[in-house]
């Protein structure tokens, strides 16, 4: 079951409405790397976790996120706030409300004008939050990995946020709400490494004949070599020769048909096969104004 509290998991002090900034922290109200992304992650990975330490990790960690949402959210919602009262109550000339929400590369008209001013489930573009933003698969060495790599690009997120604005009690905010996902990167990363082994993902080995194989396939000035793709860690194959076809068959294509298949494939092939002798005249060429005959222009 859920239970709420009142307060709030940090205090929202915000030192002044601005519309503009609100908008710009939808990002991590309703957009990809924010909040109701991660707290939805983690809920369903917890639902279909049998593991009960990870089980009790990810309800945990998705409740939390939870209350980043609910913060998040408050401080779009006090961002907005004079602006909110403004439009609702049509304070200004038609003008000075336009210049408002408009001005000065200010696209706070969607939240404004579109949602009255209330945190909207849309990432800062206006984009409409889609469940397609978590890529839960239900292995938890694959899972762990995206949740590892969901929170390293929520805590970067927050710091351009962070970066962009000089209110402190926001800066203050943001920096919470930043610390936390370095603190959760730390237990997704230990949740995996509790796991042995956890790599590769799965239950299966890669076959050791590719494995380890390093096909240095874009070559020419830039080449590299670290330990990436170095002879140390990898067999590193640089002759064209080597890299088609790996299985040391000769590159095709081919699948096995029955008789009835294979004459309704022939037949479609004879049918839209094309003429190499065939020089059509073309649209283009009669809009031209030039006879494909004529002689061409120098
Ligand atoms: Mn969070
Ligand atoms: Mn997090």
């Amino acid at each position: 079951m859920f239970a709420h509290n009142k307060r709030l998991q940090y205090t929202v002090r915000v030192g002044e409405a601005n519309p503009g900034l609100a908008n710009l922290l939808l990002e991590q109200f309703g957009g990809p790397q924010g909040e109701l992304a991660a707290a939805c992650r983690y809920f369903t990975q917890y639902v279909g976790e049998d593991d009960p330490g990870r089980k009790d990790m990810l309800i945990d960690i998705a409740t939390e996120e939870l209350s980043h949402l609910e913060i998040i959210g408050h401080l779009v919602a006090m961002l907005n706030k004079g602006a909110k009262g403004e439009l609702a109550e049509a304070v200004d000339t038609e003008a000075e409300l336009y210049q408002k929400l408009h001005g000065a590369g200010n696209d706070s008209h969607v939240t404004q004008v579109l949602y009255g001013g209330g945190p909207a489930l849309t990432n800062s573009g206006g984009q409409l939050w889609n469940a397609g933003y978590i890529d839960t698969i239900g292995e938890p060495t694959a899972d762990l990995r995206s949740n590892i790599a969901a929170e390293a690009r929520a805590k970067i997120i927050y710091e351009r946020l962070i970066n962009v604005t000089d209110d402190p009690g926001v800066k203050d905010t943001l920096m919470f709400l930043m610390t936390r996902e370095v603190a959760h990167q730390k237990s997704f990363e230990k949740a995996l490494y509790s796991i042995s082994p956890n790599f590769p993902p799965g239950k299966l080995p890669g076959d050791p004949k590719f494995a380890d194989t390093y096909f240095n396939l874009s070559q020419g000035e830039g080449d590299m070599e670290g330990s990436w793709n170095s002879d140390t860690n990898f067999k590193r194959v640089d002759n064209w020769d080597e890299m088609s076809a790996v299985d040391g068959g000769d590159g095709s294509a081919s699948v096995g048909l029955d008789a009835d298949a294979t004459e309704v494939v022939n037949a479609m092939a004879a049918r839209t096969a094309s003429d190499p002798v065939a020089d059509p005249v073309t649209g283009a060429e009669l809009g031209s104004g030039l006879h494909p005959d004529d002689e061409p222009l120098p």
